[in-house]
Parts: structure tokens; C-alpha cells; sequence
């Protein structure tokens, strides 16, 4: 193929333990799925269920990266996440299937540009430039199911300078991670190489320049991030 730019690289992501890396296809990303997190954004999960969107596969940033502060918001925050990644491909998979199509487990960090985010939700308006950005995708190494297992409880959370500013777990998810691949897997045929970010619990909030970020889920190790300066340009 002769093409008019140089391709871009796959996004890939480290594995514990093995020397290859995990390509990555698609980010797709569970918004409300904890309770307690609903209730904090003024939302009754009795009435509205968990919602999707997503990121691009470019926009993930890896343990240790430094964050620059992104353009255009003055509220970032962050959202400490269990990260499935996807290992076979499959549609309409049935919820006692789903673990079959998981690959392995990572901890993330869903940054989100949270002025943006409450804007679009007041106007109607898609949450790509809240949600989307460069290194918006925080993710570590993805533990094999093989050696970890199917993590279905377990501590989640969040420290930002060393103070604890999320503590959660993976139990309390509204749509466990089964229930997420059956209705994810009814809007998209799902690949290898997907990743799905599983929601965030309760205690999100802003980060600046400086912050040093710890995410963390029992089993999955920690995930760390320095907020950086401001950047020109975005
Ligand atoms: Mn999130």
C-alpha cells in the first residue's frame, strides 16, 4: 500500500510478565456504574441505568507518564477504573460467556475534562472533547485472566499527594464486568484488542500541576501519573 502520510503506530499496552504488548483497537468507556458515584453527580441510578462512550486509542497514557495539563478546561479530574481487556472476538455475547472474551485486567484512569463534561450534559451535546483528549486514558500493565483470574470484588482506589480520595469496589458495580460485555456486545461486535473502562466509584475531583496521582485495585498493582504544566498549543 503507498499511502499519503506516514500510518500511525498501533496503541499498545505493557503485560505483566510477558515481553509482548497488547494492541489496543478501540477505548470503550462505562459512565455511571457505581452507585454512590451517581449520587455525587446528582443522578438517580434507580432511574437511569450506566450509559457508553468512548476514547481513542491513541489518547492512552501509560504508568509513570507525566500528564500536561490539558487545554481548554479548568477542572480536570480524575477517575480511578478496573480496565477489561478484550481477547476474542465476539456479538451479543451471552453474560455466562463473557469471561471466555476477556483477555486480562488492568488498572485506569478515566481523566476527564469535567467543566466540558457538565457543559455537554446541560446542552445535549456529545462528551468527545471532555472525555477524548491526549493521555485521557490512563492505563498499567494488563494482568493475563490466565494468572490472575476473573476479578469480580476487590479494593479500587485512588490517592492524589498521598491523601485517599476514592476507595471503592469492584463488587458495587451497578453492571458487573459480565453484564457489560453482554450489552456492550449488543451495540458493537467486539474485537481483540478492545479495551472497556468499567466506571468510576464515588470521590472524584480535581488534579493540578504538581499532583502526583496513584490508582490502585487489589491484585492489579498501582497506576501512577504526574499532572504536568500546561502545554502550548492543546
Ligand atoms: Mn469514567
Amino acid at each position: 500500500m503507498t499511502a499519503y502520510v506516514v500510518p500511525a503506530v498501533v496503541p499498545s499496552v505493557a503485560v505483566a510478565g510477558e515481553a509482548a504488548r497488547f494492541p489496543v483497537r478501540r477505548i470503550y468507556c462505562v459512565g455511571f456504574n457505581y452507585a454512590e458515584h451517581n449520587r455525587e453527580m446528582g443522578r438517580d441510578p434507580q432511574k437511569d441505568p450506566p450509559i457508553f462512550f468512548s476514547k481513542p486509542a491513541d489518547a492512552l497514557l501509560a504508568d509513570g507518564e507525566e500528564l500536561p495539563y490539558p487545554s481548554r478546561t479548568a477542572n480536570l479530574h480524575y477517575e480511578a477504573e478496573l480496565v477489561v481487556a478484550i481477547g476474542a472476538a465476539g456479538s451479543r455475547i451471552d453474560p455466562a460467556a463473557a469471561h471466555q472474551h476477556v483477555y486480562g485486567y488492568a488498572v485506569g484512569n478515566d481523566y476527564t475534562r469535567r467543566d466540558l463534561q457538565s457543559a455537554a450534559k446541560e446542552k445535549g451535546r456529545p462528551w468527545d472533547t471532555a472525555k477524548g483528549f491526549d493521555g485521557s486514558a490512563g492505563i498499567g500493565r494488563i494482568h493475563p485472566a490466565a494468572v490472575v483470574g476473573h476479578l469480580r470484588r476487590g479494593a479500587l482506589w485512588l490517592t492524589v499527594n498521598g491523601a485517599e480520595r476514592q476507595r471503592g469496589d469492584l463488587a458495587d458495580m451497578i453492571w458487573d464486568v459480565p453484564g457489560i460485555i453482554a450489552e456492550l456486545s449488543t451495540f458493537f461486535a467486539l474485537r481483540p484488542g478492545d479495551l472497556i473502562y468499567t466506571g468510576t466509584p464515588a470521590g472524584v475531583g480535581p488534579v493540578t500541576p504538581g499532583d502526583v496521582v496513584v490508582a490502585g485495585i487489589d491484585g492489579l498493582g498501582t497506576l501512577t501519573h504526574r499532572i504536568g504544566a500546561a502545554r502550548a498549543g492543546a
